[in-house]
């Protein structure tokens, strides 16, 4: 069985002052039987060295270094204290106009800096309805996980555009449809794809996660709003451990 893991994106959000958050996480889940990451905005990764948690970054460029102003590189958020971070948010796909040509770059430049990518895929709604979500699944796969993927530096996280942020959650059907498919696609592909973890993301709070998390194929949450908070993300943890 692959390792659980809990993921919290902050997304553009968290001062100094939201640390406290961290804090208090600590004292619940400081010696949890799974694996916590938090991906703050990159201002924050530094300052989150005392943390026992894992420490992501929430993008990175496909580039060693060189001119591009306002990027950093995989190395950089290394070099800060990051292990892991999220390439192909459905925000960057769609506010930054990334392909899957670019995120398997950028993939691939996470895993030559030694960190881990958590590779986000899903469909629209307008995907959904139009019954093309297993096809986009497939298409996200194939362009935006490089071949060099297995378990150990790479985690997939299932995240339908239409639940992120809107309280919406497709059925325990539909979620545990999906993560079978991605689940077939990575043991046909990878040695390994049968370890490789899986996160759900959209909408999960304190209230679903325990229904969400006994879908077979479900290994964790990519979680945004929940994650801000400890009393929010704390019963998500819970839920998983
Ligand atoms: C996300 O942005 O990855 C996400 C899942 O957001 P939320 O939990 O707020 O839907």
């Amino acid at each position: 069985m692959p390792r659980k893991l809990a993921a919290g994106n902050w997304k553009m959000n968290g001062l100094r002052a939201s640390l406290i958050e961290l804090k208090h996480l600590e004292d619940k889940h400081g010696d949890a039987d799974v694996d916590i990451l938090i991906c703050p905005p990159a201002t924050l990764i530094g300052a989150c060295e005392d943390t026992p948690f894992d420490i992501g970054g929430q993008d990175c460029h496909m580039g060693e270094s060189g001119a591009h102003t306002g990027d950093l590189s995989a190395e950089m958020l290394a070099d800060a204290g990051a292990s892991y971070v999220l390439t192909g948010h459905s925000e960057r796909r769609t506010d930054h106009h990334e392909t899957d040509e670019m995120i398997a770059a950028k993939s691939q430049a996470s895993y030559d800096a030694g960190l881990i990518a958590v590779i986000c895929i899903g469909e629209t709604l307008a995907e959904r309805e139009a019954e093309t979500t297993l096809a986009v699944i497939d298409r996200q796969l194939a362009g935006s996980v490089p071949d060099g993927a297995d378990h150990e530096n790479t985690v997939i996280a299932y995240e339908p555009v239409w639940a992120i942020g809107t309280g919406k959650v497709p059925t325990t059907a539909q979620i545990a449809e999906v993560h079978a498919h991605i689940r077939s696609r990575l043991t046909a592909r990878f040695a390994d794809g049968a370890h490789m973890r899986i996160l759900y993301g959209g909408s999960v709070k304190g209230s679903n996660a325990a229904e969400i998390f006994s879908v077979a194929n479900v290994d964790g949450a990519l979680v945004g709003g929940a994650s801000l908070k400890a009393a929010d993300f704390s019963p998500i943890i819970t839920a998983l451990e």
